[in-house]
């Protein structure tokens, strides 16, 4: 006889990761199936992401439960010596990684992961990534070692565990050829989770959805064809919840729904180190760093380092970039908890940077809260590079990058339906998740369990500093032991 008076448990957990879908597209016309676990569920509708609000360093942020400082994935594209002398390493590239994790021997993330949490208490998780082999990496780094399963779309070389694409071959077909918007990788990944790893119920599981990420960037976010991938997106994830709710123990699945970070519209593009190279510096960017006193990399976002270039160098550049008046922030090592060491920059460790591999300058293009052709709002500036002025874009501290999609629905745990507007983060993913299942977190992770009330009192920080004309602020939430970045001043 089944104990009534038993407290309802969480057996299984299931995350779906949106890439770049912001929290003011989750809405009954786009996103219904969101909306069912919204229903069920609560919303934590302040959600933050990590700076910088990028792919790789998010996934890592949400794998560690904890920002760059901890982890060390320190940029999508970030200049890493160790590893790489001639040109900037790239944290989507498979090669890269490989040569990251034999140099460092496996601690190319440099914090522990929810997957290494689970695998220590003997837990599995299966993961369907449909994002770069470097996303699909960062989410387990030590998936093969932990004894777990990675699915990648991009095939046996993009994943440690390539019997898991086998499998999928063979029982699914071939995996979609490519195009844009990106439907079937999607409808193929939510197969895999309903056919494949749902059946085997593991104690975790997780699919990440490259949808809308590459149709805001390419076809612009509120186009048509954005919005058609992003519907589609949610309807592969409505036949895992079908499958879910049809098992007999549908009760004891906890399910997260979230976002890396969001995504703004670009009204032009700006070409800052071709600028800076005409104002007598020598930047280099991506593979061209060879003979240049500076590598940097571009976006709307992005660091500069010292190669050839002295302390002195690396100041005035500093000061270039606060006279331009495009840039909207520049950051570099702590002096203080708010300064950076250099005259009126901002610190890194404020935002969580200051890792050894973290560079010693960042910068942010200016962006507002302007609408876009589309009517929504957030309109910055782009470096020239695969993404045309008009397409969406991300990397700074915009509101509409830094707000995310963080939803938990579980019988056991969170109120139906409620939005909550306490402060949480991407980093709470994973320290939530531990909880839920009884595990214990990572002393590394900073994120807190969503599933637990807390009584510390939310403070509001202001970080400001300038220089001459030049001046930028940034809100932020500390909570509980974590920070959150609120925007970059726009108010
Ligand atoms: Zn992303």
């Amino acid at each position: 006889m089944p104990d009534i008076n038993a407290e309802p448990t969480t057996s299984h957990v299931v995350v779906a990761v949106f890439d770049g879908l912001r929290p003011d597209l989750v809405r009954p016309d786009l996103t219904p199936n969101i909306l069912r676990v919204a229903a069920k569920g609560e919303w934590f509708r302040q959600a933050r992401s990590v700076f910088p609000s990028v792919t790789r360093v998010a996934t890592t942020s949400i794998a560690t439960g904890a920002p760059p400082a901890a982890h060390g994935i320190v940029g999508n594209m970030f200049y890493f010596p160790e590893i790489l002398k001639d040109r900037i390493f790239d944290t989507s590239k498979a090669s890269d990684i490989h040569a990251a994790e034999a140099a460092l021997e496996g601690n190319y993330v440099t914090a522990a992961t929810f997957g290494d949490q689970l695998a220590k208490a003997g837990k599995s998780l299966a993961v369907v990534h449909t994002g770069s082999a470097g996303s699909a990496h960062s989410i387990n780094p030590r998936a093969k070692a932990n004894g777990h399963w990675t699915f990648s779309i991009h095939g046996e070389m993009a994943t440690q565990t390539p019997e898991a694409v086998r499998e999928a071959i063979e029982r699914l077909g071939p995996l979609p050829a490519k195009e844009l918007p990106k439907l079937k990788d999607q409808d193929y990944a939510a197969r895999v989770m309903t056919d494949i790893v749902l059946p085997r119920r593991p104690d975790v599981s997780l699919i990440w959805f490259s949808e809308p990420d590459t149709s805001f960037h390419f076809l612009e976010i509120g186009s048509e064809g954005s919005f058609a991938a992003l519907k589609n997106a949610d309807r592969a994830f409505g036949t895992i919840l079908d499958t879910i709710e049809a098992m007999p123990d549908a009760d004891q699945f906890a399910i997260l729904v979230a976002s890396d970070h969001g995504q703004i519209s670009t009204h032009a593009a700006l070409p800052l180190f071709e600028q800076a190279n005409a104002a007598g510096f020598s930047v280099g960017l991506g593979n061209q760093l060879v003979g240049n006193a500076f590598a940097a990399t571009s976006g709307s976002s992005g660091e500069v380092r010292g190669l050839s270039a002295s302390d002195a160098e690396v100041e005035k550049m500093a000061h270039w970039l606060m006279e331009h008046p495009d840039v909207s922030h520049v950051f570099s090592r702590d002096k203080n908890g708010v300064d950076g060491m250099i005259d009126g920059t901002l610190s890194l460790k404020a935002l969580g940077l200051d890792h050894p591999r973290a560079a010693e300058l960042m910068f942010i293009l200016r962006s507002d809260l302007s609408h876009d052709i589309y009517g929504l709002p957030g309109l910055g500036l782009l470096m020239p590079g695969d993404v045309a002025p008009g397409g969406g874009y991300h990397g700074g501290v915009n509101p509409h990058e830094l707000n995310t999609v963080l939803i938990a629905s579980s019988p056991a745990h969170f109120s139906n339906g409620t939005v909550n507007h306490r402060p949480a983060g991407i980093i709470d993913i994973g320290p939530t998740l531990l909880d839920l299942l009884g595990v214990e977190k990572a002393s590394t992770m900073v994120g807190k369990s969503l599933a637990r009330t807390s009584d510390a009192e939310p403070t509001f920080v202001r970080l400001e500093a300038g220089k001459g004309s030049f001046e930028q602020q940034i809100a932020l939430m500390d909570d509980d032991g974590r920070r959150f970045i609120l925007h970059g001043g726009q108010e």
